[in-house]
């Protein structure tokens, strides 16, 4: 059982995250296919809300479900699929499991899926265009990575928001705001040594590349959150927000000093917080790093928004010391910073320095005491509107559904990797391989046989279940 002595125990289990752990991002992809049952009922019907988490996926997810299922029915099998991997060509992977984890290869399959998440009470989306060189290895057109990234705000997150307003469905402070995922490794040439070299003269050219590159996209949020505020001035958080990924340890001294020149720039003490910068709590340092920015941010007049991650390059890091000696300490750290931040920030939503929070995470008793917290500290509108949480897509929707579903919960994001499909490959791969991690005993064979229930039940038309009421 996981142990959160010092915190508040929590009233009861949500599933364990089936489909967790890790982010890695690379440019990642899908290519539109039909789905091969879309002549089957869609689930939902007349706003009913299903009691198992399978039935509100539509037919093509349900799909490429079963396909993960029978891939995780033992380890030989996932062994054997993950070797042949790199020799199947990129339109059957993304067949048979691409859509679950990859938004689409255009804005407007983004956004499509986009609409689906919407249909399953996920309001909108943390959108990356990123593909990794944090080695400086590969050829990549920075110019163009930075320009598909900002267009993708006007091209993707606005009409998606807009979209999701005025139909009408949610008040307008139940959307969260659409997040714009801006990983430094992949915003400049050589990124290991820019970030490394971050305060050296030497450097300083390619170092101030990186922080432009970073503010031009960000100046796109900055006018357009003017634009929809403007339209609607009722809103209490961001319609749009820049969010600075986290790297490996070595590579964090300079992104924190990126992510705060941001935070300086465009988190103005009167407005939105429309930067976010991540932590990661199994760093040792990493409560320190929480109280370090917000003793910057009073001195300086600005705000800071944060990302609160546990960390994904355990497995990785050449130095282990840095990282807290069990998880179970990084659990008690990662539930201590939710609890710090929206006790500062419930305090003086519209001035707090610590001013909008993402609870970056597919830990289910985390995402549960965070939803605890909140509903405890304060009814303000601006409060609980910049305070969200999200999961990757396709993983732990599990989770994600019994949030929504028996909690209430509307703050909810997923995270959703798109672009041309060069690097698909590899972040499949990783999704592959964390979510078989596994052959847990909800994967497999029982996660098949679910699914086929589910389509019998299509099928022949018996109605969803209807245990939940709509909140
Ligand atoms: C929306 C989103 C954005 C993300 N962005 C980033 C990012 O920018 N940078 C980044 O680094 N990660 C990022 N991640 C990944 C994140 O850091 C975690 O790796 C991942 O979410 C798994 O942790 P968890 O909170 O979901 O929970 P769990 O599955 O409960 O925790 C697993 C995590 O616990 C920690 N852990 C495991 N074993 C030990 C141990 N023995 N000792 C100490 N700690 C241990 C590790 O961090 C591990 O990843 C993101 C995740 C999400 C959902």
């Amino acid at each position: 059982m996981r142990q959160f002595s010092s915190l508040r125990p929590l009233s009861r289990s949500l599933p364990v995250s089936r489909l967790s752990r890790g982010i890695n991002t690379t440019r990642a992809t899908k290519t539109t296919l039909v789905p091969p049952v879309s002549s089957l009922h869609t689930p939902t019907p007349n706003g009913v809300k299903p009691a198992n988490y399978l039935e509100s996926l539509s037919n093509r997810i349900l799909f490429n479900y079963a396909c993960i299922g029978l891939v995780t029915l033992n380890k030989p099998i996932l062994n054997l699929v993950i070797k042949a991997f790199p020799l199947v060509p990129m339109s059957v992977i993304d067949f048979f499991i691409g859509k679950i984890y990859c938004g689409g290869s255009t804005p407007e399959q983004t956004i499509a899926t986009g609409t689906e998440l919407s249909k399953r009470g996920i309001n909108n989306m943390m959108l990356s265009y990123t593909v990794e060189d944090a080695e400086g290895i590969k050829n990549i057109n920075i110019d163009d990575l930075v320009k598909q990234t900002a267009d993708s705000i006007d091209n993707i997150l606005k009409p998606h928001i807009i979209n999701q307003i005025e139909s009408g469905k949610e008040a307008i402070n139940d959307i969260p705001p659409g997040y714009l995922a801006l990983k430094p490794s992949a915003l400049v040439a050589d990124p290991a040594n820019v970030l490394l070299n971050y305060n050296n003269p030497a450097w300083a050219d390619k170092w101030q590349t990186l922080n432009d590159d970073c503010a031009k996209i960000t100046e796109q949020i900055d006018r357009l959150n003017n634009e929809l505020l403007a339209k609607y001035p009722q809103r209490k958080s961001p319609f749009f927000v820049s969010v600075i990924d986290a790297e490996k340890y070595a590579l964090q001294q300079g992104v924190y000093v990126l992510q705060r020149n941001l935070f300086k720039r465009f988190n103005r003490p009167d407005g939105f917080t429309q930067v976010v910068g991540t932590v990661q709590m199994y760093l040792k340092q990493g409560m320190d790093i929480i109280k370090l920015e917000e003793k910057l941010a009073k001195e300086g007049n600005y705000r800071v928004g944060l990302k609160l991650v546990r960390g994904a390059y355990i497995h990785s890091e050449p130095d282990r010391s840095v990282i807290h000696d069990t998880k179970e300490d990084t659990d008690v750290a990662y539930n201590t910073g939710i609890k710090y931040v929206l006790d500062s920030l419930s305090k003086d939503p519209t001035h707090s320095v610590l001013g909008h929070l993402v609870v970056a995470s597919h830990n289910a008793d985390s995402q549960k005491y965070a939803t605890d917290v909140l509903a405890s500290s304060s009814n303000d509108v601006t409060f609980k509107s910049n305070v969200v949480l999200g999961q990757l897509l396709g993983m732990c929707d599990d989770v994600t559904f019994e949030l929504i579903n028996n909690h209430g919960v509307k703050n909810i994001i997923k995270y959703v990797p798109w672009g041309p499909p060069i690097e698909t490959k590899d972040y499949l791969l990783r999704r592959l391989q964390e979510n078989g991690d596994a052959v847990r005993n909800d994967n497999g064979w029982p996660l098949v046989k679910n699914v086929l229930k589910v389509f019998k039940d299509r099928v022949f038309g018996k109605p969803q279940t209807v245990s939940v009421t709509t909140k």
